[in-house]
């Protein structure tokens, strides 16, 4: 059997009964990143002897008897904006080419507390803000799929290593919809928590009412085993909270909303309502008219939110303090480098968004549609347990095919930002091909704390495409 192709949760069966050691589990994976990685181009950064060394004591552990962590052994790819002490924390960005942070995220120690082999960092649009991952200062990732296509960002580094069985498991992040459009349009699981599922500590901040950490997985179950090790409060992150846990009742009612379909590609639509109706039959129509609004809504308050966050790059230098050869550098790269092209929009946008000129017309008025999302989402979830959209209108585009034309990347978002702006679980799971071939995405939506729902929903799906491989 090939390590690499395995799932997480098959791997845990193999390490438990010692067919393979955690130094076995990780050699195989680090291998793969090898082969692949000059075609893939998922990490910024590959720690091969710190992993090697995680998994000689996870299995020095197991030797001695002594307990291990849920995810033992596991390799794990981190979206290079979670700070990690023994790696650099770039966002991809030059302006924090040099940095690295003097503490791990909160994800991230949990992680290690769980025996997870941290094998290396990913790339990401810069600070997360992207839909392609080819806004990264630091080159581009390809999609395992078909590398003339973009991997979707912004977590396009997390989802390529885990589509192109680099590491069965990887964290992204998901302000707008960055951990399920990469998802999506890589052909594997992403969740995005319900707000304040996973403490944000040390995640560097986009736009901080919407940013969650999630998990990335080949399979719903692998993806939920991720997302057991993550969740839970912690008290540096004042947002994050503990959600009581609901059963999927064994006839969920679904709702399909009409406006996430009208948009879509007619055989993303197809695909996707197809798979709703063979998985769930009885789905029913329903709509929430504000679709478009709300993606409008979150390109203007995530952008001013990234304004205020961002602001604390300009004329300030990170890096370990007193290290007097790193400050220069920093600010060498901060006046000569600077932002990239997309930040330094969304720093324009939120600016204005927030000056005198534009609060009333665009912040304001953007913060009264999100109350409406929010108010169309609960009474949504009066009538139904759970919604089925596509994740996205289309399957993964060519490379360029933004470059001239921000506005048709930000369109991609559109089935992606009301879940966001809700504070929403949302999850995507591959549901079939488009018209290219390419992987579609399903997104399942629940009301906040559904996450065991939307799992259970999801293995369904998977069991209704005979993806019994996805089964645990
Ligand atoms: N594509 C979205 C954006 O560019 C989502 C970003 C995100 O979720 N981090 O804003």
């Amino acid at each position: 059997m090939e390590l690499a192709r395995c799932q997480a949760t098959q791997l845990l069966r193999l390490l438990q009964t010692g067919a393979v050691s955690a130094a076995e589990v990780t050699a195989a994976c680090l291998e793969q990143i090898h082969l692949q990685e000059p075609r893939v181009g998922a990490f910024l950064c590959v720690q091969e002897q710190q992993a090697l060394r995680q998994a000689e004591l996870v299995d020095e552990k197991r030797r001695r008897g002594q307990p291990l962590g849920p995810l033992a052994g596991i390799p794990v790819a981190l979206k290079d904006n979670l700070c990690t002490k023994d790696a650099p924390t770039t966002c991809a960005s030059r302006m924090l080419a040099n940095f690295r942070s003097p503490y791990d995220a909160a994800v991230v120690e949990r992680l290690r507390d769980a025996g997870a082999i941290l094998v290396g960092k990913t790339n990401l649009d810069e600070f997360a803000m992207g839909s392609t991952c080819a806004y990264s200062a630091f080159g581009v990732t390809r999609n395992p799929r078909d590398p003339d296509r973009v991997p979707g960002g912004s977590s396009g580094g997390s989802a390529a290593a885990v589509a192109a069985f680099e590491t069965p498991l990887a964290l992204g992040s998901d302000t707008g919809g960055s951990v399920r459009l990469p998802a999506a349009w890589c052909g594997v699981v992403g969740l995005r928590p319900s707000y304040g599922a996973v403490s944000r500590y040390g995640l560097v901040a986009f736009a901080s009412s919407m940013d969650q950490i999630g998990p990335l997985a080949r399979s719903a179950a692998d993806a939920q085993l991720l997302y057991r090790v993550i969740c839970g409060p912690d008290k540096r992150d004042a947002t994050s909270t503990a959600f009581s846990q609901p059963e999927l009742p064994s006839m969920p009612r679904v709702g399909l909303p009409q406006e996430y379909f009208a948009q879509a590609e007619p055989a993303v639509a197809a695909a996707v309502r197809e798979t709703a109706q063979l998985a769930f039959p009885g789905a029913a129509e329903c709509s929430l008219p504000a679709a478009g609004a709300a993606l409008d809504a979150y390109l203007i308050l995530s952008s001013a939110e990234a304004s205020s966050n961002l602001a604390r790059y300009d004329g300030v230098c990170y890096g370990p303090a007193g290290v007097g050869e790193n400050f220069a550098q920093q600010a060498r790269a901060a006046r000569d480098e600077g932002f990239g092209p997309e930040v330094r929009r969304r720093i324009l946008l939120g600016t204005f968004a927030l000056s005198a000129a534009g609060n009333a017309a665009y912040y304001q008025r953007a913060s009264r549609v999100r109350e409406q999302v929010r108010a169309e989402f609960r009474k949504a979830f009066d009538r139904f347990d759970l919604l089925v959209t596509p994740t996205t209108g289309r399957t993964a585009p060519r490379f360029g095919a933004y470059a001239d034309d921000p506005a048709a990347m930000y369109a991609t978002d559109l089935c992606t930002a009301g879940a966001s702006l809700a504070g929403l679980p949302a999850l995507s799971i591959p549901c079939g091909n488009g018209a290219d071939g390419l992987p579609v995405g399903l997104q399942l939506l629940g009301p906040p704390g559904a996450e065991p729902l939307l799992f259970a929903a999801a293995r369904r799906i998977e069991a209704v495409q005979g993806r019994s491989d996805a089964v645990p």
